[in-house]
């Protein structure tokens, strides 16, 4: 998947930077000035999930709603395979005293772990990183605000608002979602990313490790 970032020269030029999935920002030269602009970030999972945040907008702006929705999803799963592959990294460590090769990173995103439903992978994982699920964690945590009713369960309304349309378009081949469906996915994706990057800073890595 190609992304691609606007960025502002010092002189007023709007830049154009691109990546090919994780891969590194093009370098930049301003074609007006000559000044080199630099766009770099950390490849962590995290920033992989806001490149695909960031291009679910983008889609969801040019009015691409069925793209939006389905890179929306990819930012959850994505940061959900990077939570379960960071903790299989530290036990590998521990194990091995060694960091896990590629292939063994690939090995691991087969895993039983992460087939079945969301709500199923999502609490088996959390489980097994903070202790309990994710509807509960949500729940203790009063400043996240799925802004629905109280008496939907968080991963009902990530089910509905988001892996719904996203199933509906990548296993029935849907392609007339409309953009109040795709802007719905987009936020709730934002939401779970920002949940799921909480947890990754409260765990206790070293403890796996
Ligand atoms: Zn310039």
């Amino acid at each position: 998947m190609i992304f691609t970032h606007e960025v502002r020269c010092d002189c007023g030029k709007a830049l154009v930077s691109s990546a090919y999935g994780s891969g590194e920002w093009s370098s930049l030269r301003c074609e007006k000035c000559g000044s080199p602009g630099a766009l770099i970030d950390p490849l962590s999972v995290s920033v992989i999930a806001e490149r695909l945040l960031y291009r679910s907008k983008q889609e969801l702006e040019k009015g691409d709603y069925t793209i939006s929705i389905l890179v929306s999803a990819m930012a959850v799963e994505y940061f959900l395979t990077g939570l379960y592959q960071k903790k299989k990294g530290m036990e590998y460590y521990r194990t091995h005293k060694n960091l896990a090769t590629q292939q063994f990173k690939e090995a691991w995103s087969n895993d039983k772990a992460l087939h079945g439903s969301f709500s199923d992978k999502c609490n088996k994982i959390l489980n097994s990183l903070i202790g309990i699920g994710f509807d509960e964690y949500v729940v203790n945590q009063q400043q996240i605000n799925f802004s629905n009713s109280p008496a939907t369960k968080p991963t009902d309304h990530v089910k509905s608002t988001l892996l719904d349309p996203r199933n509906r378009i990548a296993h029935r081949g849907y392609i007339d979602s409309t953009a109040d469906v795709a802007q719905l996915s987009l936020t709730t994706a934002a939401i779970v990313v920002d949940i799921f990057r909480r947890i990754d800073s409260s765990v206790n890595w070293e403890a796996f490790g």
